[in-house]
């Protein structure tokens, strides 16, 4: 159910909206191109450059998925037949071409005997005692209980296509397939730093005034959660040459800078003229909650002509910077690694909760699924209190000026379909 805004809102300026923001954004990268080969065990969470065709068929060989007996279909018309077994394969082996009227005792992966078109299995059989003899109280079809050569991959086949977002299933796959090596995009390099005169990092003592930098810790964890190499430049001063040296120091060797801070426009708020002195950037006021400045820009590259670095900087309230890193910087980085899955997972869920004084503002707000499939939310939705988004599983993304009910359905973005 819609409720409307608050008109005691409307005098204020329009803000651009977080959708318009993130398609103005991903007009800009070019994927990174440059590819390396790396063992398939250390290949987690990174992107494949080129298709793999598979080197062998898989399954092998036509094989028994039972224990049981391999036999000829024609020597069994109906149940209760004696037949002899001739021999025994198990997993590992290969057996002999089947005699007329004998059987071959098989185990789960063990190849089917020439002359063998059906697996019966041990539970439909009894072997007579002090003998070798079975009698198999079934008949049993041709074809049964038999995974057929190459019915997972076979030769040439492309098992895992460029682009793929290697997870531990597809590394199986690569193995399957006869990988020990894969071809992989380079990792995105992102430096980070950290701007705020109250920063201490944590293990110093907290200077009087002093907060201690918890950006860095959850950015370079994100950036890192995305398989990017992350550098930390640490905690710069509100000071705009000490924000230039910084930017030249990390626009070295990366794909992309991200800070934390200093984006607002008040004359402690250094990012946009030191940006703009080493290279461009645009502000942007974006109609979302947390988080309303992001400043875009990129950084001339020092010693290299027409080279440049792109840049972010994200708002410094820690779950602010959290959140525009999931909605901004992350798809940013995703199109960068050559991939188009740009917009986060999300579904339709219950609010265990009412939300009856929407903002003008689309809010994201941190909640928690609970044991009956609805979300409740955070007490303190504040934009410093980072403790709502370590209890939450997600968020509710809620559109400018629309409230909810408890019972509503509403837009929900697990924290978990982020990863990799
Ligand atoms: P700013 O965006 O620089 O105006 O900072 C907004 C708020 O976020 C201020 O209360 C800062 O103290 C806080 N803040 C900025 N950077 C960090 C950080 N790295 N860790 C924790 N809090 C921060
Ligand atoms: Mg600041």
């Amino acid at each position: 159910m819609a409720i409307s805004p608050s008109p005691a809102s409307s005098n204020k300026p329009p803000l651009l909206s977080a959708a318009d923001a993130l398609s103005h954004l991903l007009k800009n990268p070019v994927p990174v191109e440059a590819h390396e080969s790396v063992p398939t065990q250390d290949a987690l969470g990174r992107v494949l450059a080129e298709d793999i065709v598979s080197t062998v068929d898989v399954p092998p060989l036509d094989n028994t998925s039972m224990d049981g007996y391999a036999v000829a279909t024609q020597d069994i018309s109906k149940p209760g037949v004696t037949l002899k077994v001739d021999q025994r394969i198990p997993a590992g082996s290969v057996g002999e071409p089947l005699k007329p009227k004998t059987i071959a005792r098989i185990f789960t992966g063990a190849p089917i005997p020439p002359g063998a078109d059906a697996i019966v299995m041990q539970e439909d059989c009894v072997p007579q005692t002090q003998s070798d003899l079975v009698q198999i109280n079934t008949i049993p079809n041709a074809g049964q209980w038999i995974r057929r050569r190459g019915e997972d991959l076979s030769v040439g086949k492309v098992a895992l296509s460029a682009g793929t977002v290697l997870r531990p299933q597809h590394l199986g796959v690569a193995a399957s397939a006869g990988y020990a090596q894969l071809p992989v995009k380079r990792r995105v390099r992102v430096a980070a730093f950290f701007t705020g005169d109250e920063l201490s990092l944590p293990g110093e003592p907290l200077k009087p005034g002093g907060i201690y930098n918890s950006n860095r810790d959850t950015l370079l964890g994100l950036i890192r959660s995305m398989g990017c190499i992350g550098t930390d430049y640490g905690i710069v001063p509100d000071r705009f040459e000490a924000t230039r040296q910084a930017l030249r120091t990390a626009s070295e060797d990366h794909d992309l800078i991200i800070t934390s801070g200093g984006v607002s426009v008040g004359e402690e708020d250094h990012i946009k003229p030191a940006v703009n002195a080493e290279g461009r950037l645009d502000l942007w006021q974006i109609g979302m909650k947390p988080g309303k400045p992001l400043a875009f820009g990129a950084v001339r590259k020092q010693n290299q002509t027409n080279s440049e670095v792109w840049f972010l900087g994200l708002p410094g309230n820690p779950v602010s910077s959290f959140v525009t890193f999931i909605l901004f910087v992350r798809p940013f980085i995703l199109k960068l690694q050559g991939r188009s899955d740009f917009t986060p997972p999300s579904f339709l869920v219950r609010a265990d909760f009412d939300w009856l004084k929407p903002d003008r503002r689309n809010e994201f707000l941190r909640v928690k699924m609970n044991q009956d499939g609805g979300l409740d939310l955070f007490p303190n939705q504040s934009s410093g209190v980072l403790t709502s988004a370590a209890w939450g599983d997600g968020l509710i993304d809620c559109p400018a000026g629309q409230g909810f009910k408890k019972g509503d359905m509403v837009r929900y973005i697990p924290f978990s379909g982020l990863l990799y």
